[in-house]
């Protein structure tokens, strides 16, 4: 069976990168029907906090992207890592290394004054620097010859020379083991089959198979998908970017659409723009997944966003008004107007969901109406036109044709254009310039409210 895993750090939120990773391993086992498994690599204990653990799980359950075991935390597995260390010990396949850090500069120093590249040169292998009092840390032995080779299910065939490959410290002087380490044991404990991470991963990967190796163990395939840049090129920093996943929440962000820009940013299936989840998963293939570094677009996100507000029904976008009614204290439950007109109306001009929420909230809450708009817009003779404008559609049957042909004759009746009667319309009825159509406006509102509202 497939197996995955996303196996974040908590030092921090979700970052946006790492959603897209965490998605593509969750496509991968959905598309399998294997099994995701979500693993919290929280060895590095300064860094490590419990307030980030919390945020990485509500933003993956915000996301939608579910998963079958987990979280399984790395500082709980720390007797199973040590005794992993000691099987190594006990094979002659890891050794203890008392070197002080001064004594590994100088070594470093006379390498590079060599010209050679700086290696552990392992003086430590056979036990004859053991120095009493000093807690020594452990070394992988590396192999010395051949190669490590991979087929990589995005970036293809990649092969490391051993010679290059350091003997890795897989647990420090206090015994604790290292990451590299931790991430090897996991994923042999967990039966992952497929490694699917970030290509800052890719130098981790051959110490990796090799301490697999080192347990006669097989390995799992490996996937590592590209980096995600600003559209500048350069990395996305917290201070000038969005980069956690909460953000695009707050700033009226679908999941949906998140994960669709998300997924396309570095993969696609033909020409296909918008998709659900669904069909993404049925879609979703590792080798389609590009090796160059993704380039992050807001106002392409802003334009899938638009896309999926469009398709979600007026039902479901109803929901999300009304919660963020209730927040800013937006009272609906006794009006008239009827929010699933409001919302059909809105919701092909927006392209978040704060704005249908402000759009939407101008229909029960009229903003006040600005003195520059008022001594432009609302002038004697503009009242006195909509007070005859009230009087032409008290006269009317209801219905969305009628309104429509009403605002045409009057406009003739009285030899005036569109603007004359629509600007100071939408500023009594709604307190703005900038709204729908105004004959749907009018419509949606209804007789009474049109009345009441130009005579207020
Ligand atoms: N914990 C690593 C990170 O957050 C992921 C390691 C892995 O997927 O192997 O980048």
């Amino acid at each position: 069976m497939t197996i995955t895993r996303f196996a974040p750090s908590p030092t921090g939120f979700l970052h946006i990168g790492s959603a897209r990773t965490a998605l593509f391993s969750w496509a991968y086992a959905r598309k399998q029907q294997g099994k995701f498994i979500l693993r919290i690599e929280d060895t590095d204990l300064m860094r490590s906090t419990e307030e980030s653990v919390t945020s990485i799980i509500d933003a993956m359950h915000w996301l939608g992207l579910d998963y079958d075991a987990g979280p399984f935390y790395q500082t709980q597995r720390m007797e199973r890592y040590k005794e992993a260390i000691q099987k190594l010990l006990d094979d002659g396949k890891a050794y203890r290394c008392y070197c002080s850090k001064e004594e590994l500069d100088v070594m470093r120093e006379q390498q590079k004054a060599q010209g050679l590249k700086p290696k552990y040169d392992r003086r430590c292998l056979h036990g004859s620097t053991k120095k009493d009092g000093v807690s020594p840390v452990i070394r992988f032995k590396n192999p010395e010859t051949g190669s490590v080779l991979w087929d990589d299910l995005v970036k293809g065939k990649i092969e490391i020379n051993n010679m290059e490959l350091d003997d890795l410290i897989i647990a420090r002087s206090d015994g604790t083991p290292t990451y590299n380490f931790c991430v090897v044991i996991d994923d042999l404990d967990m039966k992952i089959t497929h490694v699917i991470r970030g290509d800052d991963h890719v130098n981790n990967t051959p110490r990796q198979i090799n301490i697999l190796q080192a347990f006669n163990v097989p390995m799992p395939l490996y996937a590592h998908v590209p980096m995600i840049l600003r559209d500048d090129g350069h990395k996305m920093s917290k201070r000038t970017d969005a980069v956690s996943v909460m953000q695009y929440k707050e700033m009226g962000i679908l999941p949906e659409a998140l994960l669709n820009y998300l997924a396309r940013l570095c993969w696609g299936h033909g020409d296909e723009e918008i998709f659900s989840l669904e069909q993404f998963v049925e879609w979703f293939d590792l080798h389609g997944v590009s090796v160059s570094p993704a380039r992050f677009d807001m106002k392409k996100l802003l334009w899938v966003n638009a896309q999926h507000i469009k398709i979600k029904s007026n039902d479901q976008l109803a929901v999300m008004v009304k919660d963020a009614f209730k927040l800013k204290n937006i009272e609906i439950e006794y009006s008239q107007i009827d929010l699933i007109k409001v919302i059909d109306l809105v919701k092909p001009r927006v392209d978040n969901i704060n704005n249908l929420v402000t759009e939407c909230a101008i229909f029960y809450q009229p903003d006040i109406v600005t003195e520059e708009d008022k001594e432009k817009h609302l002038t004697i003779d503009a009242l006195a036109i909509l007070k005859k404008f009230a009087a032409k559609i008290s006269q009317i049957e209801w219905t969305i044709e009628a309104v429509k042909l009403a605002v045409k004759e009057f406009c003739a009746e009285n030899q005036i254009k569109m603007p004359q009667l629509g600007m100071p319309l939408r500023l009594k009825l709604c307190g703005e310039t900038h709204t729908p159509s105004f004959d749907m406006l009018v419509f949606i509102l209804g007789c009474d409210e049109v009345i009441q509202r130009i005579n207020s």
